[in-house]
């Protein structure tokens, strides 16, 4: 499989105000969902194949509360579909970039990401997301 662009995540203040745009736009936008895990509360907007994610904080201790007290609401990180993610994470870091996390942990909807450090990304925070295999 090659690599596609999976999804767009925005760190917003107000997830409803945030919402509320795209929706004026005629986009599809789904419920409000938690990750308790991340400590955030999100709903997708549907952009076709590429997914956007409206990502507001649930506590002070969140990621996405650290980066609106640091820069604002704003775009928060890439995230890319790929396959074998365990062997990318390898030949990246044999390649000399900075990964966030050695081991894929578990995203929503039953995928399993990994980022990669902005420093290696030009400044962009990069998720790489493995979905599950269809049956
Ligand atoms: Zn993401």
């Amino acid at each position: 499989m090659r690599a596609m662009i999976d999804h767009i995540g925005i760190a917003v203040a107000d997830l409803e105000e945030a919402s509320r745009l795209y929706q004026t736009l005629g986009l599809e936008v789904g419920e409000v969902e938690v990750v308790a895990s991340e400590q955030v509360q999100l709903r997708v907007v549907r952009g076709g194949e590429t997914l956007i994610e409206l990502l507001e904080a649930t506590s002070g201790e969140s990621a996405i509360q650290h980066f609106l007290a640091k820069r604002g609401p704003g775009l928060h990180h890439i995230a890319l579909r790929v396959s074998h993610l365990e062997a990318r994470l390898r030949q990246l870091q044999a390649a000399g970039y900075q990964v966030l996390d050695q081991i894929p942990r578990l995203g929503r909807d039953g995928t399993r990401v990994a980022f990669i450090h902005p420093r290696s990304a030009s400044g962009v925070l990069l998720e790489l997301v493995e979905r599950p295999e269809p049956k």
